[in-house]
């Protein structure tokens, strides 16, 4: 099915090209073939969105004057728009990213209710009154910060993009966003609901483009006020010293190698089904991937047997024309990537349980096998680095204490799982588990009010919840003299 939604930038309330003329191709990962071309941003382009974003932001603007109920009335009719296109959207970024269509809505489905969750948080941003010595008031006021920076990863385009928005937007500001030119397509319909929800022109800009250029020269700008960035560690850390020039502020969401710790007493039914959803859901490309199963020895081969039918025979395909579950890699150089590294598991001694490299009967498209490594130890490269592939590690462990030396053992700290059904060793070890998310005896899993973030080099501040409020204001105080 070809393309017919939008392909240009939207700044400033109009759809426009780059000022240069240049475009970029995307592919659809399943097919290999050009699914849309795509206006391609570049620094006039950033230049020209800020400026928009930073007009609408200023004191006496529109936005900035609306009251915060009508403000909400906007997010709300935001959602609704979204809602509307949803069926579209699931499907174009389906085509965009790979991912099937049931994976695709339920990232569709998050962001609108992330944005109606916001929508209830803009009447709600308060201050404090702070008892001070003597007669005086004294009390803090939150406010927006002005024009924030989303920059968003190509494995949740839509909905990484969106559960950065809808804080930075409840809480009174502007916002450019550039989505991963990988795949931009989804992202061009904030632009669309900005339409239809009546946001002022200026509010909401997005301008796909590449990240050296586009993204350096956004996070990098003066008249940015904070850089919310979705991507890799190594260019999250060039985002920070970008950033740094002009002391903007970052949120940084990055990589994770996160453990699930399974001990004797775990429902292994349901663990098998947490851990094959937290690994081969969206082809592995996910942050929060349960990539590394730390089992102890008793329960070892009964779970990796269990997972192992699981997925011996598991439909790949796109899921739009085929009974597909797991979707290709995004792009041609990932599966390559993703490819070494299996490579690389299998010199380093690890055993092959199941998978193993690219599907036999697949011709056409960035296919991987779900693969499943046994015998791995921790200081293994498929344990210490983040593979962003359908890969799962199997590290076998004598007691909680190796679970957790194993586990913490990482330079990430994003997401982690733990089965069990102690109830005491479940909150002890969540206790003492490096990981800025731990769930238990569930996985992967977080909702637009829960905080989303890392410990370690998985991140800086959170997303998400009351947090992200935080995030996308400043505080003044204020302090009257009362006589
Ligand atoms: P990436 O870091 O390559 O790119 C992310 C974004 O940064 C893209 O929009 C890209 O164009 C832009 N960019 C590239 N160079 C830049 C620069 N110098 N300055 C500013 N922007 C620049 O990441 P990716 O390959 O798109 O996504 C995969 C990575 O994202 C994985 O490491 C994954 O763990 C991480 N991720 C983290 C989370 C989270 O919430 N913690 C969620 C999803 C993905």
């Amino acid at each position: 099915m070809s393309y017919e939604g939008p392909t240009q930038l939207y700044v400033d309330g109009e759809w426009t090209d780059a000022a240069s003329g240049e475009t970029s191709e995307t592919v659809d990962p399943a097919t290999e073939e050009v699914y849309a071309t795509v206006a391609s941003a570049g620094p006039e382009d950033v230049d020209a969105a800020v400026a928009a974003a930073d007009a609408a932001a200023a004191r006496d603007s529109e936005w900035r004057r609306m009251g915060p109920s009508e403000r909400g009335e906007k997010l709300r009719a935001f959602a609704d728009a979204l809602e509307e296109m949803k069926d579209e959207i699931t499907l174009v970024e389906s085509h965009d990213n790979g991912k099937t269509p049931f994976e695709a809505g339920i990232d569709v489905g998050m962001v609108i209710d992330t944005f109606r969750y916001y929508a209830g948080w803009t009447d709600k941003i308060t201050g404090s009154t702070i008892p001070v010595d003597g007669p005086r008031l004294n009390y803090t006021r939150r406010e927006p910060l002005g024009v924030t920076a989303h920059i968003s990863p190509w494995n949740y385009p839509f909905q990484l993009a969106g559960r950065s928005l809808a804080p930075a937007l409840a809480a009174g500001n502007t916002v450019v966003l550039k989505p991963s030119s990988v795949t931009p397509l989804s992202a061009l319909y904030y632009g669309k609901a900005a339409e239809e929800a009546g946001f002022p022109d200026g509010v909401l800009n997005v301008i796909p483009g590449p990240g050296s250029s586009a993204g350096g020269h956004l996070a990098s700008h003066g008249d940015v006020e904070h850089v919310a960035f979705t991507g890799s560690t190594e260019i999250g850390k060039k985002v920070m010293e970008e950033a740094s020039d002009t002391v903007t502020g970052v949120t940084l969401e990055l990589g994770g190698k996160g453990p699930h710790l399974v001990f004797p007493d775990a429902d292994l039914e349901a663990t098998a089904k947490g851990v094959r959803n937290g690994i081969f859901m969206n082809c592995g490309q996910m942050c929060w991937a349960g990539s590394r199963l730390v089992v102890h020895e008793d329960v070892h081969d009964e779970l990796v047997d269990a997972l192992v039918s699981m997925v011996e025979d598991y439909p790949l395909g796109s899921g739009i024309d085929d009974d597909g579950r797991m979707g290709p890699a995004v792009s041609a150089s990932h599966q390559q990537d993703v490819l070494d590294y299996i490579e690389q598991g299998k010199q380093e001694g690890a055993t092959v349980a199941v998978g193993g490299g690219e599907p036999d009967d697949k011709d056409v498209g960035y296919f991987i096998e779900p693969t499943i490594f046994t015998g791995v130890t921790n200081d293994m490269t498929i344990a210490r680095e983040e593979i962003f592939g359908p890969v799962l590690s199997v590290i076998e462990v004598e007691d909680e204490q190796e679970a957790l030396e194993v586990a913490n053992d990482s330079p990430y700290g994003l997401m982690s799982g733990i089965w069990t059904n102690d109830i005491k060793r479940g909150h002890r070890v969540a206790e003492n588990l490096e990981y800025g998310m731990v769930s238990i005896n569930e996985y992967p899993v977080t909702f637009p009010q829960t905080p989303f973030g890392g410990y370690k080099e998985s991140g800086y501040g959170r997303e998400q919840g009351e947090q992200a409020i935080e995030e996308y204001t400043q505080v003044k105080n204020v302090n009257v003299n009362l006589y």
